[in-house]
């Protein structure tokens, strides 16, 4: 059986001498792992879209449990994001987090233009990189399934609530989080970010601005918040921080 799809190559293993082994994040049928054999010969004609970051059309042949990739056609290769290692770690970990976040047998249309536009804001420097980051890690970890409820206090609906709960995924305000552990202090410019980033429409969820060390407190709070939910240890985010800390 043949299939077309576009999709985001998320991951790549070396197999052999000249094949490839890819994690492909599709537009309509999943997450897909496919052979794409002698791509690493110069003269494959699918030397070009079959790595990592790389968003392609793919034609795809599906045999029993096992596809294979049979053309691809470059869309978009982000390529700039080869040249800066840091761009390039935090594309990784944009990735490992799709990787590991995507539920089986779930159509990632959202999840995979969520990646696209973070990788064209990381590409083109237009946005900076620590909203990048913060908005696709609540936006992502949201479409996983685990979306916080950020409406008001979770216990009285007090609408000033200003302690979020990384385990519960709400907020409390003071008097009804004096036993809840775990809880960080987020300031109202935080919130209205973090409210922004779950409640708005798709195409206005990066148009926000706030100060950069805000911007930096919130890309912590996406983080651990990605972290204490999917009880993951995320290797790229680990490599990542310890490029950023060396600047
Ligand atoms: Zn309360």
């Amino acid at each position: 059986m043949k299939i077309q799809t576009p999709g985001l190559i998320i991951k790549e293993t070396n197999i052999g001498e000249n094949d490839k082994l890819l994690v492909i994040l599709t537009k309509e049928h999943g997450i897909i792992r496919a052979f794409a054999d002698g791509v690493r010969r110069m003269k494959s004609k699918n030397s070009a879209a079959t790595s990592l970051l790389c968003y392609a059309d793919f034609t795809l042949y599906h045999n029993k449990d096992t596809y294979k990739v049979s053309d691809s056609v470059p869309i978009e290769l982000f390529f700039d994001l080869r040249y800066n290692l840091e761009e390039l770690a935090l594309a990784q970990y944009f990735c490992e987090m799709a990787l590991k976040l995507t539920p089986e047998e779930f159509e990632p249309t959202e999840i995979l233009r969520l990646l696209l536009n973070s990788l064209h804001f990381l590409t083109n420097k237009s946005k900076p990189v620590n909203i990048v980051k913060a908005v696709t890690e609540l936006k992502l970890i949201s479409l996983a399934g685990f979306m916080p409820n950020l409406t008001g206090c979770a216990v009285c609906g007090e609408d000033e609530a200003f302690r979020f709960s990384y385990s519960e995924g709400c907020l409390f305000c003071l008097e009804c989080s004096v036993d809840v552990k775990d809880t960080t202090v987020v300031n109202p410019t935080l919130l209205a970010a973090m409210r922004h980033i779950i409640y708005s429409e798709f195409s206005k969820i990066y148009s926000f601005e706030i100060p950069e060390n805000d911007a930096e407190l919130l890309s912590l709070i996406t983080e651990r918040y990605v972290s204490v939910q999917s009880e993951y240890k995320f290797k790229t985010l680990d490599f990542y921080k310890s490029l950023i800390k060396g600047i």
